[in-house]
């Protein structure tokens, strides 16, 4: 049996579909803060519970062999407005299941972790053994996360596999910057609201390059800790995006820029990352950034969010 924590949310549910697609048996933990039941693929088991709670996660691990631990509060933006919210889901969450993993004898951790753990980074793109320096609440507890892992590893004999992804986008993701446009062009296709100056520049990764990336990786590397970057090899900057999401829309608002470098407190205005590693192992993405946005605005417009 595999958990994956948070298999109802955006990542975590196409995680899901395909390790059942393997022939895997999969049980979801989820409290559904931020994830959809109709995300669920209806072959998994499925708790709906609190990883903030050390006795669910303890039950949650009966008869697993190995843990996707994808649950998070995965918003930058909440880290500098309410920082315990991102300590108790992110950080006891992940020392919770850990402590459960090791009372229970599971050895095996697959964990989502963030390209906000380098912070601003000088070096572009950033590779893996670049100083981590978060300048956000959300990337230090993911660093702290990484380090916890890490230390259990080597301390309990587990395995584990980290991944440091980029902007993931994709069918199901319900947060981020694509969304954020749709919702507002919706409620008024006259002017966009973009937050900053519009030209921070980042590096987008499709879904499914994403999963594709992940499974690549647990079959090829056999460390005790495993650390890849994933992401794509470009970037594009907010305003590109906000043209690509008019142009899919079919829609010619006046943008409206909030100004300023970032477009939040702890926005990492330029990341890029290297993915030499992975590709060192045979792994490569198909889509560039720009293709991953278009693709997301026509998945997203098929959803029909709103
Ligand atoms: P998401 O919000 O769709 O998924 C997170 C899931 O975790 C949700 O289903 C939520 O209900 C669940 N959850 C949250 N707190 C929980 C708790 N205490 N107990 C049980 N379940 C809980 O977000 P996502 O974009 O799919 O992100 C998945 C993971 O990838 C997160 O760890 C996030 O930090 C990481 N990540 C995402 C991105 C991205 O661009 N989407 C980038 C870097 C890292």
């Amino acid at each position: 049996m595999i958990l994956v924590t948070g298999g109802a949310g955006f990542i975590g549910s196409h995680v899901v579909d395909r390790l059942i697609s393997e022939g895997h048996d999969v049980r979801v933990i989820d409290n559904l803060s931020s994830g959809d039941e109709s995300f669920l693929n209806r072959d998994a088991e499925f708790i709906k519970g609190d990883l903030r709670n050390y006795h669910v996660a303890e039950m949650a691990l009966r008869d697993v062999e190995e843990v996707w631990h994808i649950a998070a509060n995965p918003d930058v933006r909440v880290s500098s407005q309410r920082p315990e919210e991102i300590y108790e889901n992110n950080i006891l969450a992940t020392y919770n299941l850990l402590e459960a993993m090791r009372k229970r004898g599971v050895d095996r951790i697959i964990f989502t972790s963030t390209s906000t753990v380098y912070g601003e980074a000088k070096k572009i793109p950033t590779p893996e053994d670049y100083p981590t320096v978060p300048i956000s609440v959300y990337g230090a507890s993911k660093l702290a996360g990484e380090a916890m892992i890490a230390s259990y590893c080597h301390t309990f004999d587990m395995k584990s596999w980290v991944f440091r992804f980029a902007n993931v986008i994709g069918r199901r993701s319900r947060h981020g910057v694509i969304y954020d446009f749709i919702i507002k062009l919706k409620r008024n296709p006259d002017e966009l609201e973009i937050l900053g100056n519009g030209e921070q520049n980042k590096s987008y990764i499709y879904i499914d390059d994403c999963v594709s990336a992940m499974f690549h990786a647990v079959r090829n590397a056999g460390e005790a800790v495993n650390i890849f970057n994933i992401g794509s090899e470009d970037q594009v900057k907010v305003r590109r995006i906000a043209e690509i999401v008019c142009e899919e829309m079919d829609l010619n608002p006046v943008f409206r820029f909030t100004g300023g470098e970032r477009g939040w407190k702890g926005d990492v205005p330029v990341m890029l990352l290297s993915i030499e590693r992975l590709k060192s192992l045979g792994w490569r993405p198909d889509y560039g950034s720009e293709e991953a946005v278009r693709k997301t605005v026509q998945d997203l417009l098929n959803e029909g969010i709103i």
